[in-house]
């Protein structure tokens, strides 16, 4: 569907959303009790869970063309496979609409790998929201990360983490995947496609040192809860040092409204072509849409 946003600057793809199944929203509470990061997000009863119709009712609403699913760092393997189940089930039902990322344990090991190559033959683009922190394993362990950043280097996959910064105010779920914790991943892996979620946690700030710019080759960053996190300024000042190439929209939703982040990226002091980027052009380029 075409919104006046649309109009103006063609295809709006939000790279940042998740969703959840109906029987994990009926069982809230159990799994609240089961899962910490489950805990962490949604303990909160205001911490909305969507499903996919609801998504996508919500961006016809909104005049997004496509989203990307994001699932949750889950600490069991067992229920990072039960709902990866519920993102391969709303991409068959939504081809056009949405586009699913998974979850893995990297802890589970050989385990983990089978799973992301069982959603791998199920068309899943990407591996996240990762939550190394929660999840308990080292993003800097190039042993436990090897053998995913193998398989989705092999197959064109996007990795996207939580990312926080290291000071400023406190979140529920903000966590401590720093830029300290994420530079050693990017360093040890240049070739994995990387997204760093809302911006990086500060990450692109150091991209004014001449080799953490050269080691964001493969990085990006997306600006899920930007109204939260930064000053409207954070666009134009993050597209001067990192170039608006390698910013992605995402909204959070259903965290925050898709329409609060895509007004301020269009009005944000950006030249309308970067606008064009953010908003969808470099997310089509990164997952190799038409
Ligand atoms: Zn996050």
């Amino acid at each position: 569907m075409l919104s006046s946003v649309g109009i103006m600057f063609g295809m709006i793809i939000d790279f940042h959303t998740h969703i959840a199944p109906p029987w994990l929203r009926d069982k809230r509470g159990e799994y609240i009790e089961r899962d910490s990061c489950f805990h962490l997000l949604y303990s909160q009863p205001k911490a909305k869970l969507v499903t996919a119709e609801e998504l996508v009712a919500s961006m016809d609403e909104a005049g997004i063309d496509k989203s990307v699913i994001l699932n949750l760092g889950w600490v069991d393997h067992q229920l990072c496979v039960e709902t990866n189940e519920y993102i391969l089930e709303s991409i068959s039902r939504y081809p056009d609409r949405l586009i699913g990322f998974c979850s893995i344990q990297p802890k589970a090991g050989e385990a983990a790998v089978v799973e992301l190559e069982r959603c791998i033959a199920n068309g899943i683009r990407g591996i996240g929201e990762m939550r190394s922190d929660v999840q308990g394993f080292d993003l800097a362990d190039a042993e436990v990360m090897r053998s995913i950043v193998e398989v989705a280097v092999k197959h064109n996959l996007v990795f996207l983490t939580h990312a926080s910064e290291p000071v400023g105010h406190q979140y529920s779920g903000k966590g401590d995947i720093t830029p300290q914790i994420l530079y050693p991943f990017i360093v040890n892996f240049p070739d994995l496609k990387l997204v760093c979620a809302h911006w990086g946690g500060g990450l692109p700030f150091y991209a004014l040192m001449p080799e953490v710019a050269a080691a964001l080759t493969n990085v990006f960053v997306d600006t899920a809860a930007t109204p939260f996190l930064y000053r409207p300024q954070i666009f134009k000042e993050v597209g001067d040092i990192i170039g608006a190439d390698k910013i992605l929209f995402g909204s959070d939703y259903p965290l925050l409204s898709q329409r609060r982040v895509v007004n301020e990226i269009s009005s944000a002091v950006l030249d309308e072509g970067d606008k064009a980027k953010i908003l969808g052009d470099n997310a089509r380029r990164l997952l190799s849409l038409p």
